[in-house]
């Protein structure tokens, strides 16, 4: 055990390092502004900087890189080696509060959706001091947000900076209006469960999709999939588990609270969880997570996989992002408390975020919206594409109570006033777990499942924090302006749940009659990214996100654009995949069969007119009827491809277009994949899924 506790954290630059090797007055300005946003000195800079560089230098780091978070939803560095030339002809190792505080990569190619011109191509990355900098593969990692030469943002970090600012400021608010005094912050918490499947190297390498799409795009159902419920919590495979040590080795060094680890529902698919921790650094780990993932995996041989939907016949994997707020004393606020008072405090929180789910259903969806997530959205095993909250019928009962103004009757029976009088104290388990809610809460947190498992978990948390932020500031406003308390608090419960509990639903998620009733109470359905991410411009979203100076206009603007494009380039990019594969290896492959199948044919009628062949035939019939299906759909599919390149439009014109095209490429995929079917394994030029899920 003393061995795990050495490890932990060992690449990071941490309060413990910083109390050690920095001096008294430093340590505690750079505290200053870790804890309360105070402009850090250039002097005070230098310093930290250098004991950066030398602690750094004792693990071996040449170089030092600013590590940010682009738009492209995955990391980037830029490396920079600490030597600096001496008079004499040598070199010393340097690194300086300027460089500590300041990067200027080139922002040109990352997505900007115009916000900054490619002839201005200077961007600028700032030290983000709360999350602690590391080291990665020798070289010192700070974490920094990402903006253009004007001030907006370029990446997904400084929004949410932004929004953990916004929630803490109306948060807070609140809690002054229920008297507490001594709480200076409050921190969002988010622990990210994380799924991945794990495929083998040599067989992942062996197919053209998996490489360029991160999904398959043909494959016959095999026999056996997830059915028989077999792998979820099943005894992991020990080249799994051999896998699993060495990743939580490797997180653990990055001080990532790497916790639980454990098969999930699919063949292949496994899960991470973490225990949580504040937003920002929760976002900036579960990014670590994701890359350290996938260069584990090259150690031992193996493939991990981030897609949402790597294979049609089984699950695709999600990410489910806990999300609570606490206070600096370390009270959760999601926790129903234990006096009447802190009750009442715990129904007013949740009431806002009941009445800001409803109001932005359409965020919630957007911010997880994505080509790869599509699959999952709608489809079996994920929430539906409508987005909706389980609060469990315990509390459900109690703000139904207020809100017709009679006394609550709890699980004991016992009746119970309501308001600021007493609240029962609600048990976890009475929030029973419901697996098909979006939303769901479970006892001291809300647990956002519909994200997918490659996302960054930075958008949904700007959202979250956001649209909660907003709604709180709305209860303070009439709170603090308010005769009497009770009542002014008691009206806005009663008034959030009568105007906001159709987005309450405790029941059956993944049913069909769920779809139809989630209609009748004019719930939003919007079942594809182009579907969802047009909302994200709508008057009242910019009115939102301005307000609260999270976003400008133009920097919503320039991510809707982004979200289109990439959407746009993804099915494009798996349409040319699957043109590819077609014409270069499947259609010949089912040719050299047929030729095996005609060949042996001639051979029987040489030796015999009366030898059936009509097993043959019939083959040699259908294959040649599939080829030709196939053969129609890749020059729609070409065709289609090339008129888009043809005229100019809008990127929702493009997206839609592309959703078109989608459309033909599952047509395409239909016939594929029977042709597998009725094709010699031998060869079939891929493996199959069954090599795939169960080969490992
Ligand atoms: P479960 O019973 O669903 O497994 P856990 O308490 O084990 O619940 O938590 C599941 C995930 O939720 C973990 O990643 C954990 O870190 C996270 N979590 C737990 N409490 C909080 C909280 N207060 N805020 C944010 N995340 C939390
Ligand atoms: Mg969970």
């Amino acid at each position: 055990m003393s061995r795990i506790s050495e490890i932990f954290g060992s690449d990071v630059f941490n309060d413990a390092v910083m109390k050690e090797k920095l001096p008294k007055e430093t340590y505690k300005a750079l505290k200053r502004t870790i804890s309360n946003g105070t402009p850090l000195d250039i002097s005070v800079a230098n310093t930290v900087a250098n004991a950066m560089k030398d602690w750094a230098l004792e693990k071996g780091a040449t170089h030092f890189t600013h590590w940010f978070q682009p738009m492209t939803g995955i990391t980037a560095e830029k490396h920079d080696s600490f030597i600096s030339p001496t008079d004499d002809g040598h070199v010393i190792m340097e690194f300086s509060g300027k460089e500590l505080i300041k990067g200027e990569p080139d922002a040109s190619s990352f997505p900007s959706g115009g916000l900054r011109a490619t002839f201005e191509a200077r961007g600028y990355t700032a030290w983000d001091p709360t999350s602690y900098a590391f080291m990665k593969d020798g070289t010192l990692c700070i974490p920094t947000a990402f903006c253009s030469y004007g001030g907006e943002a370029l990446d997904k970090k400084t929004p949410l900076l932004r929004s953990m600012e916004v929630i803490n400021t109306q948060a807070l608010r609140i809690l002054r209006l229920f008297g507490n005094t001594d709480c200076k912050h409050i921190q969002i918490t988010v622990g990210p469960e994380q799924e991945y499947f794990l495929i083998d190297k040599e067989l992942f390498d062996k197919r053209k999709d998996l490489q360029l799409c991160g999904r398959t795009l043909f494959g016959a159902k095999p026999p056996k999939g997830q059915e028989l419920d077999d792998h979820y919590f099943g005894a992991i495979k020990p080249r799994v588990a051999s896998y699993m040590r060495d990743l939580d080795k490797e997180l653990w060094k990055l001080g990532i609270l790497a916790k639980t680890e454990h098969n999930e529902v699919a063949p292949a698919q496994h899960e991470l969880a973490p225990i949580f921790t504040t937003v920002n650094i929760a976002t900036d780990h579960n990014q670590l997570t994701m890359e350290t993932m996938k260069k584990v995996a090259a150690r031992h041989g193996l493939v991990c996989m981030l897609h949402e939907k790597p294979f049609n016949c089984v699950n695709g994997s999600g990410k489910h992002n806990n999300w609570s707020l606490s206070t600096d004393t370390g009270i959760n606020l999601l926790e129903p408390g234990k006096t009447p008072y802190e009750n009442a405090q715990f129904l007013l929180f949740l009431s806002a975020v009941i009445k800001a789910v409803d109001e932005y259903q359409d965020l919630m969806r957007i911010t997880v919206a994505s080509a790869g997530n599509d699959h999952r959205l709608g489809a079996n095993e994920a929430p539906p594409a409508v987005v909706s909250m389980f609060i469990g019928d315990e509390l459900m009962n109690i703000l139904e109570s207020i809100e017709n103004g009679v006394a609550y009757k709890g699980t004991e029976k016992v009746e119970m006033a309501i308001g600021v009088n007493v609240l029962p104290h609600f048990p976890k388990d009475t929030t029973d777990r419901n697996r098909t809610s979006p939303f769901a809460f479970t006892g001291n947190k809300f647990e956002f499942r519909m994200l997918g498992s490659a996302l960054s978990i930075a958008g949904p948390n700007t959202v979250l924090n956001t649209i909660v932020a907003e709604e709180l500031k709305q209860f303070a406003d009439e709170l603090e302006n308010a005769g009497d308390f009770t009542t002014a608090l008691n009206e806005i419960i009663k008034q959030t749940i009568k105007e906001h509990k159709r987005i309450v639903f405790n029941g059956d998620g993944y049913s069909h009659e769920w779809e139809i009733e989630a209609e009748k109470r004019g719930l939003l359905n919007l079942k594809t990214t182009v579907d969802a991410v047009p909302h994200y411009i709508a008057p009242k979203n910019i009115k939102l996100f301005t307000e609260h100076k999270i976003y400008t206009e133009a920097e919503m603007h320039a991510r809707y654009d982004i979200a289109l494009e990439t959407y746009s380039k993804v099915i494009k990019i798996e349409a040319l995949t699957m043109l590819d594969m077609v014409k270069q290896d499947i259609i010949p492959s089912v040719s050299k069969y047929t030729k095996t199948l005609s060949d042996a044919v001639i051979s029987k009628k040489a030796i015999s007119d009366s030898i059936p062949c009509s097993m043959e035939i019939s083959i040699i019939n259908k294959l040649s009827n599939l080829c030709n299906s196939m053969y129609n759909y890749t020059e729609v599919l070409e065709k289609s491809i090339d008129d888009v390149k043809n005229h100019e439009s809008s990127t929702l014109e493009t997206a839609l277009y592309y959703r078109s095209v989608f459309d033909t490429m599952q047509e395409l995929r239909v016939v594929v994949d029977e042709t597998e079917s009725n094709t010699s394994s031998e060869l079939w030029p891929y493996p199959t899924l069954s090599d795939l899920l169960f080969k490992i």
